[in-house]
């Protein structure tokens, strides 16, 4: 398992594998790697002959008040974990490795980034968009692996995919939670103690609208406003939203008639996480 830090050794790399016949898979994350992204290397390793970890925290997909500087980094970790689950290759690139200066040129998307994460943090599928193109390009994968955790992301990936004729298959891959049901993220190492355990309030609302629909109930109202209501019992968290969309389009609707997504971005505290179901998987 090798870290390289230059597109060039990347391309190289990749081009003595295509040489050899060599199927590649791609692993893009933004680092502090845990069990989640291990389980996108794990599905990868399956499929592919060669994987590689993209491990960039993108400063293009972060808002001026967001966390880009405090973002969690562990090089050495997350190297120790790619090995350990097969991956072949760390993508590490700084920054002015992936944005030379004088960079100019986007990938963004219309319908699907209007709610959801989209409405609340303006420049960011742009910059996922353009980072994910970046990759694509540099790696050239046969199959690229994304979890359902982030999964406006994902809709939007397979929309861009298809939309400017990438020729990557797009593998979703299921949320990996704690014990507790909260779903693991590199964003749970801000909390502190009692955010820790507020943050399970998150899960808490994911699993009752899972049981909501699975009962029958229908009406996207009654299912978001038993969540909010269980959001908002919890002191510490603030609720951003929490929305039923339709999972094609990522607009929202009233009601359970089609296959949907229902997703929700919750402060606890300063740090916000979110979570979602998909209505066929309950
Ligand atoms: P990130 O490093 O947070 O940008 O995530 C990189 C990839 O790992 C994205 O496709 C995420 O959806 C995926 N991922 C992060 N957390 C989880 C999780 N708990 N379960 C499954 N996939 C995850």
């Amino acid at each position: 398992m090798k870290i390289v830090k230059t597109i060039d050794e990347v391309r190289s790399q990749v081009r003595q594998w295509r040489a050899q016949g060599l199927s590649v898979g791609l692993v893009p994350t933004m680092g502090y790697l845990h069990e989640g992204h291990a389980s996108l290397i794990d599905a990868s390793h399956r499929d592919n002959d060669r994987t590689v970890v993209s491990d960039f925290v993108n400063p293009m997909q972060f808002g001026p008040a967001e966390d880009l500087e405090s973002y969690p980094r562990d090089i050495e970790h997350d190297a120790r974990l790619v090995e350990e689950h097969g991956g072949d290759i760390i993508f590490n690139p700084e920054p002015e490795e992936m944005y030379h200066k004088g960079f100019s040129s986007f990938v963004d998307m219309t319908v699907l980034t209007q709610e959801l994460c989209g409405l609340s943090r303006p420049v960011h599928f742009r910059g996922v968009c353009t980072v994910v193109s970046k990759l694509f390009n540099i790696v050239k994968p046969d199959r690229a692996y994304f979890g359902k955790k982030d999964a406006q992301q994902l809709a939007v990936i397979r929309h861009m995919v298809d939309d400017l004729n990438m020729d990557i298959d797009i593998i979703g891959c299921p949320i990996i939670r704690e014990d507790d049901g909260l779903a693991k993220s590199s964003r749970n190492t801000y909390l502190n103690d009692d955010e820790r355990k507020a943050a399970l309030v998150l899960s808490k609302a994911i699993f009752l609208g899972m049981n909501l629909v699975r009962k029958g109930e229908k009406s996207c109202d009654v299912i978001t406003g038993s969540m909010k209501e269980l959001i908002e019992a919890e002191p510490l968290a603030k609720a951003d939203y929490v929305k039923i969309v339709d999972c094609a389009t990522m607009q929202q609707i009233e009601s359970i008639d089609r296959p949907a997504l229902c997703a929700i971005a919750v402060f606890i505290g300063k740090t916000r996480l979110i979570d979602n179901f998909f209505t066929e998987d309950v």
